[in-house]
């Protein structure tokens, strides 16, 4: 007998991600600041062992822009970046780990920090954005690339430019709608809020400018 496999229907699993994995919309934050932290983790794993590479603490951090005119939030970060093979590995592909797939390459044990690991987390920004954009440089890449993505359809990848190295996440926040006021997610004493609730552990600076009125 020939032994079939499931096909990961694509656009029902992110339907469903969407709409019941995650009990709040506000989540989606965390998932994206998560991986923004194990970005920055796996450069200063790769510093532990690369003596050309050096961590300078200051140079690493995390920041949340929201700009209510354009409706976009901005998740930046000075992390490891994506090759074009790793944007089509990790984003490409639902429930594929990026982070697992380092944990084990780079035989790191338990008890150290990145914390993905079912490689599902980033599709939670659909719960807030109609588009994500992912403008990002590799550390091991001198070109970058840019990832667009409106969820069930698939996505597009192109190159693009981007001095330095890191990843920018830019959702283009829904608009309301009766059940849910998207517009609090560019809000910042909002998202600062989030933040304080969901990923005061994390290790590296969460910086957000203060709002101009
Ligand atoms: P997980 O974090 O559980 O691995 P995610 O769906 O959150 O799953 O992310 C999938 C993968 O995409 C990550 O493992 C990582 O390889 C890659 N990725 C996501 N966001 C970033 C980022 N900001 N910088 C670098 N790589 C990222
Ligand atoms: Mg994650």
């Amino acid at each position: 007998m020939e032994k079939m496999q499931f096909q990961a229907e694509s656009k029902r699993l992110l339907e469903m991600m969407v709409n019941s994995i995650y009990s709040q919309k506000e989540v989606f934050l965390r998932e994206l600041i998560s991986n923004a932290s194990d970005a920055i983790d796996k450069i200063y794993y790769k510093a532990l062992t690369d003596e050309n590479l050096t961590f300078n603490k200051d140079s690493y951090y995390i920041k949340v822009i929201p700009n209510k005119e354009g409706r976009t939030l901005t998740i930046r970060d000075t992390g490891i970046g994506m090759t074009k093979e790793e944007l089509e590995n990790n984003l490409g592909v639902i429930a594929k780990s990026g982070s697992l797939a380092f944990k084990s390459e780079n035989e790191i044990k338990d008890g150290f920090d990145i914390i993905g690991q079912f490689g599902v987390g980033f599709y939670a920004a659909f719960m807030v954005a109609d588009t994500v954009t992912v403008i990002t440089k590799s550390l091991n890449s001198d070109v970058a690339f840019k990832w667009t993505s409106e969820g069930a359809d698939g996505y597009t990848i192109e190159p693009w430019t981007k001095e330095d190295v890191g990843t920018e996440v830019i959702l283009n926040i829904k608009d309301n709608s009766e059940e849910e006021n998207y517009d609090d997610y560019l809000e910042t004493y909002r998202l600062q809020s989030i933040i304080k609730k969901y990923s005061d552990f994390i290790r590296y600076p969460i910086k957000m400018d203060t709002e101009k009125s």
